[in-house]
């Protein structure tokens, strides 16, 4: 298994790499390290090593495994990479730093609520349903402007959109398609690309990379 502290550093070589010849700044491309389904000790190296920014898929996994993490990195930032279920809506404003799965009116409702609850209002991406596939999740590419009237109405700070292609074919169009639809509505953010293909979402304008088995190895 490769050390995940050098798997790192190649991923930032490549980072850097084609962000340059795209004219982009590295810095503006975001590294997500997704660390779902492995245990702390691999996730520590990657701390230790600098890596502030992860990607957990479940509420429940990341309250077990984050707290004892981030003792002594305040720093460290937490996304939800996976889709919320509406009653863990208050546990997951109280954990993560960003949410990028936001993608239905009852989640809305449900964020909204947790968020003035709480008092924090936790950056979102909505994730975009971006192949029109039935059995995703994702906001329909029509149904974007309201989903995205109704956050701005319950005061959630919407960032940018997010994707997952869909797997097995090419994933540039759909990159540019999400590239286009952000910057129809004015968002800053572009959450796109995994391990395969990153440096493809990089030069279509992504501004944050979820990457998990590149940097983790695969996922048992
Ligand atoms: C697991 C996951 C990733 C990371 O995928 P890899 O192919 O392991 O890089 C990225 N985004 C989402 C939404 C995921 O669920």
């Amino acid at each position: 298994m490769t050390d995940p502290a050098t798997a790192l550093a190649e991923i930032h070589a490549r980072i850097a790499r084609t962000a340059e010849i795209a004219g982009r700044k590295p810095a503006d491309v975001t590294l997500v390290a997704v660390s779902k389904t492995h245990p702390a000790e691999r996730i520590a190296p990657l701390i230790a090593a600098g890596q502030r920014v992860f990607g957990e898929n479940r509420v429940q996994e990341a309250a077990e495994k984050w707290p004892a993490l981030r003792e002594g990195n305040p720093d460290i930032a937490l996304h939800l990479v996976g889709q919320l279920q509406s009653n863990k809506a208050e546990d997951a404003v109280a954990l993560f730093d960003c949410i990028p799965s936001l993608d239905r009116p009852s989640l809305v409702g449900a964020l909204g609520k947790a968020m003035d609850k709480t008092g924090r209002r936790v950056p979102c991406f909505v994730q975009v349903n971006i192949g029109a596939e039935e059995q995703k999740g994702g906001c329909a590419i029509a149904d974007l402007p309201a989903l995205l009237a109704e956050a701005r109405a319950a005061q959630i700070p919407v960032i940018g959109l997010m994707c997952v292609p869909p797997v097995g074919i090419e994933g540039a169009p759909f990159f540019a398609l999400l590239d286009k639809l952000a910057r129809d509505h004015g968002l800053a953010g572009r959450s796109m690309g995994m391990s395969d293909d990153f440096e493809t979402a990089i030069m279509l304008g992504a501004t944050h990379i979820r990457v998990g088995s590149a940097l983790f190895g695969a996922r048992g």
